[in-house]
């Protein structure tokens, strides 16, 4: 018998929670992580005495009660309300869009004037059946809000012009004709206090952690550690990209501490024209206010084209992708006693919820 249940690979989210649950079920469960820190793309670090998401902003919002009981057992959260600000061309205008915003675009008060309007530029639009993501968005919100805060801002996302993006990508747009800049309609919502790496640290408890270790790098000694593997890197990669790599869109972050206290009054900033070259700024200390300091951190997000080596964010899921990412998860369903868990494993965009969602599905079919 192996010294261990299960050799967690990867001690992001979905690792972490997968070792509490399973540990707190009896199993015996170890970690190891490339990386040299654990918390995977949810790592936080302290700067200047602020609390700094390394890997893009992170907020936590669900609906489901089970989720939200679970991860208030490692962290105290406090009560953040996303509200993102964009600017286009130097003009700020509220998100998501909602009443705010569409004063701020037309001068209308009241519901029944920004639907006409919005109707109107539907109607203008004249398409029903959209045949890329331009004119899905046109035939949804019209003219105005398709060209001041969807079409720049999604170009610099996926480094395509919108016309040749597939309509897929945006799904529906959401309008709110009410005054409420909560970007989420989940119940509950929020920021761990003390950061994300101390609340993952939190959910591991006393799990053994290697850090620094490439699974890869010594895969016979590790496999032998334990009977089951999880495994929650990229899918392609444990197969030795036997049908070829899988795609994704980077990004590049770029952090700067800056001599004042405030710099944009708000934690998330989009920049919506096309010529600014980021598409956010994020300013940390606003998630979490409670931390006082003379100085600020920013980071600017760049999306980037995904090089080998670099760092995978958003998996392509186009109909190519998908293809290949099928084929893996066939192979990885002939694979005995290894699970596959979690956003890179998976090839799918996952929100913190659904990924702790995905660890009770996958334990509660085990247990
Ligand atoms: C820019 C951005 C912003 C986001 N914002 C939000 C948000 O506001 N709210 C929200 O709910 N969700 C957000 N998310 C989603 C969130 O990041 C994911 O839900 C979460 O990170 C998924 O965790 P995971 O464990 O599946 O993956 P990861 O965090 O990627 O963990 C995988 C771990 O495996 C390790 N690993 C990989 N290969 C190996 C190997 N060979 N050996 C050892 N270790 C290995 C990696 O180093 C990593 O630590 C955002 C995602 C992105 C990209």
């Amino acid at each position: 018998m192996a010294e261990y249940d299960y050799l967690i690979v990867g001690g992001g989210l979905f690792g972490a929670c997968f070792a509490r649950v399973m540990t707190e079920r009896g199993k015996r469960c170890f970690v190891v992580e490339k990386r040299e820190t654990v918390g995977g793309n949810v790592a936080t670090e302290q700067i200047e005495g602020i609390t700094v998401h390394k890997f893009g902003a992170h907020i936590f919002h669900t609906s489901d009660k089970r989720v939200w009981e679970f991860v208030n057992r490692f962290a105290e959260f406090n009560n953040f309300i996303n509200s993102p600000i964009a600017n286009y061309k130097g003009k700020l205008y509220n998100l998501p869009f909602n009443m705010h915003t569409f004063y701020q675009l037309w001068g209308c008060k009241t519901p029944s004037e920004a639907r006409a309007i919005i109707d109107a530029q539907r109607a203008a639009v004249g398409i029903k059946e959209p045949s890329n993501l331009e004119e899905k968005a046109l035939m949804s919100v019209g003219e105005d809000v398709y060209k001041t805060l969807i079409k720049g801002y999604t170009e610099k996302q996926w480094g395509r012009d919108c016309k040749y993006l597939p309509s897929f990508i945006i799904g529906r747009v959401p309008l709110r004709f009410v005054y409420d800049n909560n970007y989420f309609n989940d119940k509950y919502q929020g920021i761990p206090l003390g950061g994300y790496t101390e609340f993952v640290k939190n959910i591991l408890g006393d799990t053994e952690v290697l850090l620094g270790a490439d699974y890869f790098a010594d895969r016979d000694k590790f496999d032998k550690m334990a009977d089951n593997v999880l495994y929650t890197g990229p899918i392609d990669r444990f197969f030795g990209y036997k049908y070829g790599a899988l795609e994704y869109r980077s990004l590049r972050f770029e952090t700067e501490i800056m001599d004042t206290d405030d710099y944009q009054g708000n934690a998330v900033v989009n920049y919506t024209d096309f010529e600014t070259p980021f598409t956010r700024i994020i300013e940390h200390k606003h998630f979490d206010r409670t931390q006082a300091s003379d100085k600020t951190v920013v980071t600017r997000e760049y999306p980037e084209k995904f090089a080998e080596g670099g760092d995978p964010y958003y998996p392509i899921n186009d109909a190519k992708n998908t293809e290949l990412y099928k084929k893996y998860a066939a192979l990885a369903k002939k694979t005995p006693n290894v699970l596959f868990g979690g956003r890179l494993a998976e090839y799918r965009y996952y929100d913190m919820d659904d990924t702790v969602a995905a660890v009770f599905e996958m334990t509660d079919l085990l247990l």
